[in-house]
Formats: C-alpha cells, structure tokens, sequence
C-alpha cells in the first residue's frame, strides 16, 4: 500500500510512515505540510494566549 500525502499526494518516506502510525492524526501527511499544520496550530496556541493575556490585566 502507497502512502500518500494527504495535502500535496507526495509519496511519504518510511520516516514519515512510521511518525504517522505512532501518532495517527486521522490524516497522513508529509513533513513538509505536517510542519505547516504545527506552525497553523502553534499560532492558534499563541492568539489565544493573547487573549488570555488580554484579560489578566483587568
Ligand atoms: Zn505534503
């Protein structure tokens, strides 16, 4: 069976499989796109961080 990238179909090395199967994210991706998605979540992280921030002051 082919593992394919689920964002840009690229053909995932045995690295990225195997990082797949040990944290199964529903999705298989790559390590490129797979940083995009930390990078999206990491910034998610921080806005509501902000928020927080926001908050504590009053
Ligand atoms: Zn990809």
């Amino acid at each position: 069976m082919d593992y394919l990238c689920s964002e840009c179909s690229t053909q995932l090395s045995e690295f990225e499989i195997e990082l797949n199967t040990k944290f199964p994210i529903g999705k298989l991706y790559c390590e490129f796109c797979q940083s995009k998605w930390e990078r999206k979540i990491i910034k998610q992280i921080v806005d509501v961080e902000k928020e927080v921030g926001k908050y504590e002051k009053y």
